[in-house]
Protein backbone atom coordinates (compact mmCIF):
# COMPACT_ATOMS: atom_id res chain seq x y z
CA UNK A 1 0.00 0.00 0.00
CA UNK A 2 1.09 3.47 -0.29
CA UNK A 3 0.95 6.43 2.58
CA UNK A 4 1.11 10.59 1.09
CA UNK A 5 3.14 13.01 2.85
CA UNK A 6 -0.30 15.19 2.03
CA UNK A 7 -3.54 13.10 2.53
CA UNK A 8 -6.56 15.59 2.53
CA UNK A 9 -9.35 14.62 4.10
CA UNK A 10 -12.98 13.60 2.33
CA UNK A 11 -16.07 15.54 4.35
CA UNK A 12 -19.50 13.49 4.38
CA UNK A 13 -21.06 15.60 7.23
CA UNK A 14 -23.68 18.17 5.48
CA UNK A 15 -27.28 17.15 4.14
CA UNK A 16 -26.56 16.63 0.39
CA UNK A 17 -27.06 14.15 -2.21
CA UNK A 18 -24.18 11.19 -2.27
CA UNK A 19 -24.06 9.88 -6.16
CA UNK A 20 -20.21 8.77 -6.23
CA UNK A 21 -19.28 8.75 -2.76
CA UNK A 22 -22.35 7.06 -1.04
CA UNK A 23 -19.74 4.56 0.41
CA UNK A 24 -16.92 6.29 1.54
CA UNK A 25 -17.81 6.57 4.86
CA UNK A 26 -17.39 2.88 5.55
CA UNK A 27 -13.97 2.06 6.30
CA UNK A 28 -14.18 -1.00 3.89
CA UNK A 29 -15.77 1.01 1.27
CA UNK A 30 -12.77 -1.03 -1.38
CA UNK A 31 -13.79 -4.59 -0.81
CA UNK A 32 -16.14 -6.20 -2.96
CA UNK A 33 -18.14 -7.22 0.31
CA UNK A 34 -19.15 -3.98 1.21
CA UNK A 35 -20.06 -3.25 -2.35
CA UNK A 36 -22.80 -6.20 -2.35
CA UNK A 37 -23.89 -5.22 0.85
CA UNK A 38 -24.66 -1.88 -0.91
CA UNK A 39 -26.70 -2.12 -4.44
CA UNK A 40 -23.12 -3.45 -5.97
CA UNK A 41 -22.85 -4.34 -9.29
CA UNK A 42 -27.26 -3.92 -9.48
CA UNK A 43 -26.43 -1.55 -12.20
CA UNK A 44 -24.65 -3.59 -14.41
CA UNK A 45 -27.89 -6.50 -14.41
CA UNK A 46 -30.12 -3.76 -15.02
CA UNK A 47 -28.29 -2.83 -18.31
CA UNK A 48 -27.83 -5.87 -19.41
CA UNK A 49 -31.50 -6.82 -18.74
CA UNK A 50 -31.93 -3.57 -21.90
CA UNK A 51 -30.44 -3.24 -25.09
CA UNK A 52 -26.85 -1.58 -25.40
CA UNK A 53 -28.82 1.47 -27.01
CA UNK A 54 -31.48 1.61 -24.37
CA UNK A 55 -28.37 2.01 -21.93
CA UNK A 56 -26.61 4.35 -24.07
CA UNK A 57 -29.88 6.50 -24.18
CA UNK A 58 -30.11 6.59 -20.41
CA UNK A 59 -26.80 7.93 -19.91
CA UNK A 60 -27.26 10.31 -23.14
CA UNK A 61 -30.70 11.64 -21.18
CA UNK A 62 -28.29 11.77 -18.33
CA UNK A 63 -26.28 14.79 -19.65
CA UNK A 64 -23.45 13.27 -18.10
CA UNK A 65 -20.71 16.03 -18.56
CA UNK A 66 -17.16 14.74 -18.54
CA UNK A 67 -15.67 15.40 -15.22
CA UNK A 68 -12.04 15.32 -16.45
CA UNK A 69 -11.68 19.05 -17.63
CA UNK A 70 -13.87 19.95 -20.35
CA UNK A 71 -17.47 18.79 -19.56
CA UNK A 72 -18.49 17.01 -23.48
CA UNK A 73 -21.07 15.00 -22.08
CA UNK A 74 -20.36 11.44 -22.63
CA UNK A 75 -23.69 10.08 -24.10
CA UNK A 76 -22.54 12.78 -26.88
CA UNK A 77 -18.86 11.34 -27.12
CA UNK A 78 -20.03 7.77 -26.93
CA UNK A 79 -22.45 8.21 -30.17
CA UNK A 80 -19.45 9.25 -31.85
CA UNK A 81 -18.08 6.47 -32.65
CA UNK A 82 -18.45 5.33 -36.23
CA UNK A 83 -20.88 2.74 -37.19
CA UNK A 84 -19.29 -0.71 -37.67
CA UNK A 85 -15.45 -0.42 -36.94
CA UNK A 86 -14.06 -2.83 -34.39
CA UNK A 87 -12.24 -3.15 -32.31
CA UNK A 88 -13.00 -0.41 -30.57
CA UNK A 89 -11.96 0.58 -26.98
CA UNK A 90 -13.02 2.42 -23.70
CA UNK A 91 -9.65 3.61 -22.15
CA UNK A 92 -10.52 5.43 -18.32
CA UNK A 93 -8.16 8.19 -17.59
CA UNK A 94 -6.85 7.71 -14.22
CA UNK A 95 -3.82 10.23 -14.91
CA UNK A 96 -4.93 12.97 -12.48
CA UNK A 97 -2.20 14.93 -11.95
CA UNK A 98 -3.90 18.92 -12.69
CA UNK A 99 -2.52 20.78 -9.66
CA UNK A 100 -4.66 20.72 -6.75
CA UNK A 101 -6.71 17.73 -8.16
CA UNK A 102 -7.25 14.74 -6.64
CA UNK A 103 -10.31 13.28 -6.53
CA UNK A 104 -10.48 10.63 -9.06
CA UNK A 105 -7.47 9.49 -6.67
CA UNK A 106 -10.04 9.02 -4.12
CA UNK A 107 -12.37 6.99 -5.96
CA UNK A 108 -9.89 4.96 -7.48
CA UNK A 109 -8.63 4.41 -3.29
CA UNK A 110 -12.30 4.15 -2.03
CA UNK A 111 -14.90 2.78 -4.37
CA UNK A 112 -12.88 0.42 -7.54
CA UNK A 113 -15.54 -1.54 -7.88
CA UNK A 114 -18.01 1.23 -8.73
CA UNK A 115 -15.26 2.31 -11.09
CA UNK A 116 -15.27 -0.99 -12.62
CA UNK A 117 -18.83 -1.67 -12.60
CA UNK A 118 -19.42 1.85 -14.56
CA UNK A 119 -16.26 0.79 -16.80
CA UNK A 120 -18.74 -2.61 -17.48
CA UNK A 121 -21.93 -0.47 -18.07
CA UNK A 122 -19.82 1.87 -21.11
CA UNK A 123 -18.69 -1.09 -22.75
CA UNK A 124 -21.79 -2.80 -22.79
CA UNK A 125 -23.43 0.34 -24.41
CA UNK A 126 -21.17 1.03 -26.84
CA UNK A 127 -20.50 -2.98 -27.72
CA UNK A 128 -16.88 -2.95 -27.41
CA UNK A 129 -14.63 -5.86 -25.31
CA UNK A 130 -11.67 -4.48 -24.50
CA UNK A 131 -11.18 -1.36 -21.31
CA UNK A 132 -7.81 0.11 -20.41
CA UNK A 133 -8.02 1.70 -16.87
CA UNK A 134 -4.71 3.67 -16.56
CA UNK A 135 -3.39 5.04 -13.39
CA UNK A 136 -1.08 7.53 -12.43
CA UNK A 137 2.14 6.30 -11.58
CA UNK A 138 2.60 8.33 -8.45
CA UNK A 139 -1.06 6.90 -6.76
CA UNK A 140 0.17 3.40 -5.52
CA UNK A 141 -3.04 3.13 -3.07
CA UNK A 142 -5.25 3.26 -5.67
CA UNK A 143 -3.02 1.03 -8.28
CA UNK A 144 -3.03 -1.40 -5.57
CA UNK A 145 -6.98 -1.19 -4.74
CA UNK A 146 -8.12 -1.43 -8.13
CA UNK A 147 -5.82 -4.21 -8.80
CA UNK A 148 -7.65 -6.02 -6.08
CA UNK A 149 -11.12 -5.65 -7.23
CA UNK A 150 -10.56 -6.87 -10.72
CA UNK A 151 -9.25 -9.78 -9.27
CA UNK A 152 -12.14 -10.14 -7.31
CA UNK A 153 -14.42 -9.18 -10.35
CA UNK A 154 -12.84 -11.62 -12.69
CA UNK A 155 -13.43 -14.32 -9.79
CA UNK A 156 -16.73 -13.24 -9.34
CA UNK A 157 -17.93 -13.54 -12.93
CA UNK A 158 -18.58 -9.57 -13.84
CA UNK A 159 -15.35 -9.65 -15.80
CA UNK A 160 -14.12 -12.04 -18.51
CA UNK A 161 -16.35 -14.32 -21.11
CA UNK A 162 -19.88 -14.45 -20.69
CA UNK A 163 -20.56 -12.00 -18.39
CA UNK A 164 -23.18 -13.52 -15.41
CA UNK A 165 -24.00 -15.82 -18.12
CA UNK A 166 -24.65 -13.33 -20.80
CA UNK A 167 -22.99 -13.42 -24.63
CA UNK A 168 -21.20 -10.21 -23.02
CA UNK A 169 -17.30 -10.30 -22.74
CA UNK A 170 -15.08 -7.70 -21.88
CA UNK A 171 -11.69 -7.65 -20.82
CA UNK A 172 -10.16 -4.83 -18.28
CA UNK A 173 -6.34 -4.71 -18.77
CA UNK A 174 -4.84 -2.19 -15.80
CA UNK A 175 -1.82 0.14 -17.02
CA UNK A 176 0.18 1.73 -14.16
CA UNK A 177 1.40 5.21 -15.84
CA UNK A 178 4.88 6.84 -14.81
CA UNK A 179 3.67 9.87 -13.66
CA UNK A 180 3.93 12.51 -16.50
CA UNK A 181 1.12 15.25 -16.50
CA UNK A 182 1.10 15.56 -19.98
CA UNK A 183 -0.02 11.93 -20.45
CA UNK A 184 -3.35 13.38 -18.81
CA UNK A 185 -3.87 14.42 -22.01
CA UNK A 186 -6.09 11.90 -23.83
CA UNK A 187 -4.07 11.62 -26.84
CA UNK A 188 -0.65 11.36 -24.97
CA UNK A 189 -2.44 8.87 -22.83
CA UNK A 190 -2.80 6.76 -25.87
CA UNK A 191 0.93 7.69 -27.54
CA UNK A 192 1.94 6.18 -23.81
CA UNK A 193 -0.37 3.13 -23.43
CA UNK A 194 0.67 2.26 -27.26
CA UNK A 195 4.20 2.53 -25.29
CA UNK A 196 5.21 5.21 -26.86
CA UNK A 197 6.15 8.57 -25.73
CA UNK A 198 4.18 10.71 -24.42
CA UNK A 199 3.29 13.17 -26.37
CA UNK A 200 -0.26 14.65 -27.71
CA UNK A 201 -2.04 14.12 -31.55
CA UNK A 202 -2.70 16.71 -32.96
CA UNK A 203 -6.81 17.33 -32.50
CA UNK A 204 -9.01 17.90 -34.66
CA UNK A 205 -9.24 16.50 -37.13
CA UNK A 206 -9.31 13.11 -35.83
CA UNK A 207 -10.85 12.85 -32.12
CA UNK A 208 -9.76 9.26 -30.42
CA UNK A 209 -13.55 8.44 -30.75
CA UNK A 210 -13.28 7.80 -34.70
CA UNK A 211 -9.30 7.17 -34.35
CA UNK A 212 -7.34 6.49 -30.66
CA UNK A 213 -6.08 3.28 -29.35
CA UNK A 214 -3.87 1.80 -32.28
CA UNK A 215 -6.32 3.64 -34.67
CA UNK A 216 -9.30 2.40 -33.75
CA UNK A 217 -12.58 4.26 -32.34
CA UNK A 218 -11.41 4.58 -28.58
CA UNK A 219 -13.78 6.48 -25.92
CA UNK A 220 -11.49 8.30 -22.95
CA UNK A 221 -13.46 9.06 -20.44
CA UNK A 222 -12.56 10.53 -16.80
CA UNK A 223 -12.68 8.10 -13.80
CA UNK A 224 -15.65 10.10 -12.00
CA UNK A 225 -17.56 10.33 -15.68
CA UNK A 226 -17.28 6.32 -15.54
CA UNK A 227 -18.10 6.67 -11.64
CA UNK A 228 -21.28 8.04 -12.08
CA UNK A 229 -22.64 5.21 -14.83
CA UNK A 230 -23.39 2.52 -11.74
CA UNK A 231 -26.26 5.30 -10.25
CA UNK A 232 -27.86 6.13 -13.43
CA UNK A 233 -28.45 2.64 -13.98
CA UNK A 234 -29.53 1.64 -10.36
CA UNK A 235 -31.74 4.73 -10.50
CA UNK A 236 -32.77 6.31 -14.04
CA UNK A 237 -31.39 9.55 -15.98
CA UNK A 238 -35.20 10.60 -14.63
CA UNK A 239 -33.43 10.52 -11.19
CA UNK A 240 -30.02 11.76 -11.80
CA UNK A 241 -31.47 14.91 -13.68
CA UNK A 242 -33.40 15.99 -10.60
CA UNK A 243 -30.08 16.78 -8.83
CA UNK A 244 -27.89 20.15 -10.26
CA UNK A 245 -29.49 21.88 -12.95
CA UNK A 246 -30.88 21.44 -16.54
CA UNK A 247 -27.17 22.37 -17.85
CA UNK A 248 -25.25 20.57 -14.94
CA UNK A 249 -27.10 17.80 -13.73
CA UNK A 250 -25.63 15.48 -10.82
CA UNK A 251 -23.26 16.14 -8.14
CA UNK A 252 -19.07 16.49 -8.85
CA UNK A 253 -16.48 15.86 -6.76
CA UNK A 254 -14.26 19.08 -6.07
CA UNK A 255 -11.08 19.15 -4.23
CA UNK A 256 -10.15 22.55 -2.34
CA UNK A 257 -6.82 23.01 -1.17
CA UNK A 258 -4.87 26.30 0.20
CA UNK A 259 -5.48 28.50 2.86
CA UNK A 260 -9.01 27.69 4.31
CA UNK A 261 -10.00 26.06 7.35
CA UNK A 262 -10.65 22.29 5.99
CA UNK A 263 -9.29 21.88 2.90
CA UNK A 264 -10.34 18.53 1.01
CA UNK A 265 -12.85 16.57 -1.27
CA UNK A 266 -16.21 17.02 -1.44
CA UNK A 267 -19.64 15.98 -3.54
CA UNK A 268 -21.41 18.89 -4.34
CA UNK A 269 -24.58 19.58 -6.16
CA UNK A 270 -23.65 20.67 -9.53
CA UNK A 271 -24.89 24.02 -10.55
CA UNK A 272 -26.69 25.33 -7.29
CA UNK A 273 -23.46 25.21 -5.17
CA UNK A 274 -21.44 28.49 -5.26
CA UNK A 275 -17.59 29.05 -4.43
CA UNK A 276 -18.89 30.95 -1.16
CA UNK A 277 -20.86 27.92 -0.15
CA UNK A 278 -17.31 25.51 -1.00
CA UNK A 279 -15.24 27.93 0.97
CA UNK A 280 -17.03 29.26 3.69
CA UNK A 281 -20.04 26.91 4.21
CA UNK A 282 -19.27 24.82 7.50
CA UNK A 283 -20.06 21.87 5.69
CA UNK A 284 -17.40 22.13 3.38
CA UNK A 285 -14.49 23.95 3.99
CA UNK A 286 -15.85 26.09 6.67
CA UNK A 287 -13.95 29.66 5.64
CA UNK A 288 -10.16 30.92 5.57
CA UNK A 289 -8.12 29.82 8.50
CA UNK A 290 -7.35 32.33 10.67
CA UNK A 291 -10.17 34.03 9.34
CA UNK A 292 -8.06 36.17 7.24
CA UNK A 293 -9.18 37.94 4.46
CA UNK A 294 -9.95 35.93 0.83
CA UNK A 295 -7.26 37.46 -1.71
CA UNK A 296 -8.09 35.71 -4.89
CA UNK A 297 -9.08 31.77 -5.61
CA UNK A 298 -8.25 29.64 -8.76
CA UNK A 299 -11.63 28.01 -9.84
CA UNK A 300 -10.48 25.17 -11.57
CA UNK A 301 -7.54 23.72 -11.35
CA UNK A 302 -4.11 25.37 -11.80
CA UNK A 303 -4.64 26.08 -15.70
CA UNK A 304 -7.94 28.05 -14.84
CA UNK A 305 -7.69 32.04 -14.75
CA UNK A 306 -7.97 32.85 -11.00
CA UNK A 307 -11.20 34.80 -9.70
CA UNK A 308 -11.58 37.66 -7.27
CA UNK A 309 -13.74 37.74 -3.96
CA UNK A 310 -16.21 39.74 -6.58
CA UNK A 311 -16.83 35.94 -8.00
CA UNK A 312 -17.19 34.06 -4.46
CA UNK A 313 -21.51 34.16 -5.91
CA UNK A 314 -20.50 32.46 -9.03
CA UNK A 315 -22.33 28.53 -8.98
CA UNK A 316 -20.08 25.91 -9.77
CA UNK A 317 -21.50 25.44 -12.91
CA UNK A 318 -19.70 25.29 -16.34
CA UNK A 319 -21.54 27.50 -18.34
CA UNK A 320 -22.24 30.69 -16.07
CA UNK A 321 -18.35 30.09 -15.17
CA UNK A 322 -16.99 30.04 -18.76
CA UNK A 323 -18.84 33.45 -19.40
CA UNK A 324 -17.79 35.01 -16.75
CA UNK A 325 -14.08 34.14 -17.38
CA UNK A 326 -12.63 31.36 -16.43
CA UNK A 327 -13.10 27.26 -15.80
CA UNK A 328 -14.01 24.67 -13.54
CA UNK A 329 -11.59 22.08 -15.43
CA UNK A 330 -11.37 19.53 -13.07
CA UNK A 331 -12.94 20.66 -10.22
CA UNK A 332 -10.08 21.90 -8.26
CA UNK A 333 -10.63 25.39 -6.08
CA UNK A 334 -7.32 26.55 -4.80
CA UNK A 335 -7.57 29.41 -2.30
CA UNK A 336 -5.16 32.33 -0.92
CA UNK A 337 -5.51 34.67 1.29
CA UNK A 338 -4.17 37.87 2.61
CA UNK A 339 -1.26 37.26 3.19
CA UNK A 340 -0.31 35.07 -0.12
CA UNK A 341 2.56 36.93 -2.38
CA UNK A 342 0.99 36.25 -5.48
CA UNK A 343 4.27 36.51 -7.46
CA UNK A 344 5.44 33.61 -5.93
CA UNK A 345 2.09 31.49 -5.94
CA UNK A 346 1.96 31.85 -9.93
CA UNK A 347 5.43 30.96 -10.01
CA UNK A 348 4.86 27.92 -8.46
CA UNK A 349 1.68 27.00 -10.70
CA UNK A 350 4.03 28.26 -13.89
CA UNK A 351 7.46 26.17 -12.72
CA UNK A 352 4.91 22.92 -12.74
CA UNK A 353 3.88 23.62 -16.26
CA UNK A 354 7.43 24.29 -17.52
CA UNK A 355 8.59 21.20 -15.82
CA UNK A 356 5.68 19.04 -17.09
CA UNK A 357 6.12 20.25 -21.14
CA UNK A 358 6.87 17.64 -23.09
CA UNK A 359 9.13 19.47 -25.28
CA UNK A 360 7.25 18.53 -28.34
CA UNK A 361 6.09 22.14 -29.59
CA UNK A 362 8.56 25.08 -29.29
CA UNK A 363 6.13 27.26 -28.02
CA UNK A 364 5.68 25.27 -25.17
CA UNK A 365 9.17 23.67 -24.25
CA UNK A 366 11.11 26.92 -24.73
CA UNK A 367 8.22 29.81 -23.59
CA UNK A 368 7.15 28.22 -20.52
CA UNK A 369 10.89 27.77 -19.74
CA UNK A 370 11.19 31.64 -20.28
CA UNK A 371 8.47 32.61 -17.94
CA UNK A 372 10.02 30.41 -15.33
CA UNK A 373 13.32 32.03 -15.39
CA UNK A 374 11.55 35.63 -15.68
CA UNK A 375 9.43 35.23 -13.26
CA UNK A 376 11.76 33.60 -11.09
CA UNK A 377 14.17 36.82 -11.08
CA UNK A 378 11.34 39.06 -10.43
CA UNK A 379 10.28 36.97 -7.75
CA UNK A 380 14.06 37.30 -6.09
CA UNK A 381 14.00 40.90 -6.28
CA UNK A 382 16.17 40.60 -9.46
CA UNK A 383 13.96 42.04 -12.07
CA UNK A 384 13.14 44.94 -13.54
CA UNK A 385 10.29 46.44 -15.64
CA UNK A 386 11.87 45.34 -18.56
CA UNK A 387 10.75 41.80 -17.13
CA UNK A 388 7.27 42.49 -16.45
CA UNK A 389 6.79 43.05 -20.27
CA UNK A 390 8.77 40.54 -21.36
CA UNK A 391 6.42 37.77 -19.14
CA UNK A 392 3.60 39.33 -21.74
CA UNK A 393 5.72 38.73 -24.77
CA UNK A 394 6.59 35.24 -24.09
CA UNK A 395 3.25 34.29 -23.04
CA UNK A 396 2.09 35.77 -26.19
CA UNK A 397 4.01 33.27 -27.99
CA UNK A 398 2.43 30.41 -26.75
CA UNK A 399 -1.19 32.17 -26.46
CA UNK A 400 -1.81 34.99 -28.54
CA UNK A 401 -5.67 35.66 -27.02
CA UNK A 402 -5.57 34.30 -23.38
CA UNK A 403 -8.45 33.05 -22.02
CA UNK A 404 -11.57 35.32 -21.36
CA UNK A 405 -10.95 36.59 -18.21
CA UNK A 406 -12.29 37.42 -14.82
CA UNK A 407 -9.91 40.50 -15.01
CA UNK A 408 -11.23 41.81 -18.49
CA UNK A 409 -14.09 43.68 -18.04
CA UNK A 410 -12.75 45.25 -14.51
CA UNK A 411 -9.64 46.46 -17.20
CA UNK A 412 -11.90 47.23 -19.64
CA UNK A 413 -10.26 44.69 -22.22
CA UNK A 414 -11.84 42.80 -24.75
CA UNK A 415 -13.01 39.09 -23.59
CA UNK A 416 -11.98 36.62 -25.82
CA UNK A 417 -14.18 33.48 -27.00
CA UNK A 418 -13.35 29.96 -26.22
CA UNK A 419 -11.31 28.22 -27.52
CA UNK A 420 -8.81 31.63 -27.43
CA UNK A 421 -5.68 31.05 -30.22
CA UNK A 422 -3.09 28.70 -28.99
CA UNK A 423 0.59 27.99 -30.92
CA UNK A 424 0.77 24.37 -28.80
CA UNK A 425 -1.21 21.18 -29.63
CA UNK A 426 -2.38 20.86 -26.46
CA UNK A 427 -3.43 22.76 -23.32
CA UNK A 428 0.19 22.31 -21.43
CA UNK A 429 1.73 25.50 -22.82
CA UNK A 430 -1.41 28.28 -22.18
CA UNK A 431 -1.48 26.81 -18.79
CA UNK A 432 1.76 28.14 -17.87
CA UNK A 433 0.77 31.45 -19.55
CA UNK A 434 -2.67 31.57 -17.87
CA UNK A 435 -1.18 31.52 -14.33
CA UNK A 436 1.09 34.23 -14.81
CA UNK A 437 -1.75 36.48 -17.06
CA UNK A 438 -3.76 36.32 -14.29
CA UNK A 439 -1.43 37.30 -11.58
CA UNK A 440 0.18 40.15 -13.77
CA UNK A 441 -3.18 41.90 -14.51
CA UNK A 442 -5.19 40.77 -11.46
CA UNK A 443 -2.33 42.24 -9.00
CA UNK A 444 -0.08 44.40 -10.87
CA UNK A 445 1.22 46.13 -8.11
CA UNK A 446 2.82 43.16 -6.20
CA UNK A 447 5.02 42.60 -9.37
CA UNK A 448 5.92 46.34 -9.65
CA UNK A 449 7.01 46.28 -6.07
CA UNK A 450 9.31 43.23 -6.45
CA UNK A 451 10.66 45.15 -9.36
CA UNK A 452 11.08 48.76 -8.34
CA UNK A 453 14.10 49.16 -6.88
CA UNK A 454 16.01 47.79 -10.17
CA UNK A 455 14.07 50.06 -12.47
CA UNK A 456 13.20 50.00 -16.47
CA UNK A 457 16.37 47.30 -17.34
CA UNK A 458 17.63 47.04 -20.97
CA UNK A 459 15.47 48.19 -23.53
CA UNK A 460 14.34 45.55 -26.23
CA UNK A 461 16.92 44.66 -28.51
CA UNK A 462 14.72 45.64 -31.88
CA UNK A 463 14.01 42.72 -34.26
CA UNK A 464 13.81 42.80 -38.00
CA UNK A 465 11.81 40.62 -40.04
CA UNK A 466 11.76 39.31 -43.21
CA UNK A 467 15.72 41.11 -44.62
P1 LIG B 1 -11.37 18.98 -25.50
O1 LIG B 1 -12.48 19.98 -25.38
O2 LIG B 1 -10.51 19.04 -26.71
O3 LIG B 1 -11.99 17.50 -25.48
C1 LIG B 1 -12.85 17.01 -24.50
C2 LIG B 1 -13.29 15.63 -24.90
O4 LIG B 1 -14.27 15.68 -25.93
C3 LIG B 1 -12.17 14.75 -25.47
O5 LIG B 1 -12.38 13.43 -25.09
C4 LIG B 1 -12.32 14.90 -26.98
O6 LIG B 1 -11.85 13.78 -27.69
C5 LIG B 1 -13.82 15.02 -27.08
N1 LIG B 1 -14.20 15.84 -28.25
C6 LIG B 1 -14.20 17.20 -28.31
N2 LIG B 1 -14.61 17.59 -29.52
C7 LIG B 1 -14.87 16.48 -30.24
C8 LIG B 1 -15.32 16.23 -31.57
N3 LIG B 1 -15.58 17.22 -32.41
N4 LIG B 1 -15.45 14.95 -31.98
C9 LIG B 1 -15.18 13.93 -31.13
N5 LIG B 1 -14.77 14.09 -29.85
C10 LIG B 1 -14.62 15.36 -29.42
O7 LIG B 1 -10.52 19.11 -24.19
P2 LIG B 1 -9.22 18.31 -23.69
O8 LIG B 1 -8.00 18.88 -24.34
O9 LIG B 1 -9.43 16.83 -23.81
O10 LIG B 1 -9.20 18.65 -22.16
C11 LIG B 1 -8.97 19.96 -21.66
C12 LIG B 1 -9.38 20.01 -20.23
O11 LIG B 1 -8.61 19.08 -19.48
C13 LIG B 1 -9.20 21.34 -19.56
O12 LIG B 1 -10.47 21.91 -19.38
C14 LIG B 1 -8.54 21.02 -18.23
O13 LIG B 1 -9.30 21.47 -17.16
C15 LIG B 1 -8.55 19.53 -18.17
N6 LIG B 1 -7.38 18.98 -17.48
C16 LIG B 1 -7.61 18.04 -16.51
C17 LIG B 1 -6.57 17.47 -15.82
C18 LIG B 1 -6.80 16.46 -14.73
O14 LIG B 1 -5.86 16.07 -14.03
N7 LIG B 1 -8.03 16.01 -14.54
C19 LIG B 1 -5.25 17.84 -16.14
C20 LIG B 1 -5.06 18.80 -17.13
C21 LIG B 1 -6.13 19.36 -17.80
Amino acid sequence: GGTYPYAPGYYDDGDRPRIVTARFPHEDSYTLERYHATEGYEGLRKALDMTPAQVHDEVRGATVLGRGGAGFPAGVKWGLMPDGVYPRYLVVNGDESEPGTYKDRLLMERDPHQLIEGCLIAAYAVGLSQVFLYIRGEMPLAHERVATALNEAYAAGYIGKNILGTDFSVDIVLHWGAGAYVVGEETALIESLEGNRGEPRLKPPYFPAAIGLYGKPTIVNNVETISNLSWIMRNGAAEYVKIGTETSPGTRMVAVSGHVKRPGVFEIVNGTTTFRDIIYGEEFCGGIRGDRELKAFVPGGGSAPWFLPEQLDLPFESRPVGAAGSMLGSGAVMVMDETTDVPAASLTLVRFYAHESCGQCTPCREGATWLERILDRVVKGHGTRRDLDMLFEAGRTICPDPFPHAASERLGLEAQPFPFKMTTICFVGPSAYTAIHSALTLFPDEFEAKVAANGDGPAPIPVTVGT
